[in-house]
């Protein structure tokens, strides 16, 4: 997902109170950001933030931190915050692959991925955010007991993520390849932008849920 350029959109994003600069230290600190003892949930490629703030207000007890590398995309996440506060959501502008500046070891109990960049060349599978590069990367941030959920219409990318787990050592807790028809892992799921309107093409729609083998 890449808007077209948004004239103020890297100012607003600079001066929103739900945005943490960029430059910030803020590994370890997250708790002490949300002034508040409660697991942090984190979205990778959050879009416009339609999945994040649903989740955020259905589930206070949580904190949340959506993840969008452009800024024209993330615009629209903040706009929907600033109509619709709610005191447990933050942003973060950044390219993935620089998480761990941004978490600190065991400090996430729950990452998000919806619908990522299939990156469909082989030379670029590193990119890819069910990779096994990333997989180490999650597995660093994630808290013990902590887990990874994953949404895609995208059958080749859904196939790689479910290979990569096992080189990676991580282990697959849940599986479906039609989740809207599987009343299991379909209850309570909360639509993503795409998921709604991939779906409504009929496509169906790929979730795993895997955590890390210790
Ligand atoms: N998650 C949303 C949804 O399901 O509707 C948006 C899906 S869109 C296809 C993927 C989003 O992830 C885009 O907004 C893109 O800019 C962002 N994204 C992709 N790769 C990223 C990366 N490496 N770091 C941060 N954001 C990324």
């Amino acid at each position: 997902m890449r808007l077209r350029n948004i004239p103020g959109a890297r100012e607003a994003i600079g001066t929103s109170e739900y945005v943490i600069p960029e430059e910030n230290e803020c590994a370890g600190k997250w708790r002490e950001i949300f002034g508040e003892e409660k697991p942090v949930h984190i979205e990778i490629g959050t879009g416009k933030g339609r999945f994040l703030t649903e989740l955020a207000a259905a589930n206070p007890e949580v904190s949340y931190v959506g993840i969008e590398k452009y800024s024209s995309v993330l615009f629209r996440a903040i706009q929907k915050m600033e109509e619709n506060p709610l005191p447990n959501v933050r942003f973060i502008r950044m390219e993935a692959e620089h998480i761990l500046r941004y978490f600190a070891e065991g400090e996430v109990e729950r990452v998000y991925l919806n619908f990522s960049d299939p990156w469909p060349k082989e030379r670029h599978a590193k990119r890819r955010l069910v990779s096994r590069e990333f997989l180490d990367r999650y597995r660093v941030l994630l808290k013990a007991g902590g887990h990874l959920e994953f949404k895609t219409d995208n059958r080749d990318l859904f196939e790689f993520g479910v290979e990569e787990t096992e080189p990676a050592k991580w282990e697959i807790l849940e599986i479906t390849r039609d989740l809207h028809r599987d009343a299991k892992m379909n209850q309570g799921n909360i639509m993503t932008e795409y998921e709604e309107r991939f779906s409504s093409k009929g496509n169906p729609i790929c979730k795993y849920i895997i955590r890390p083998i210790v």
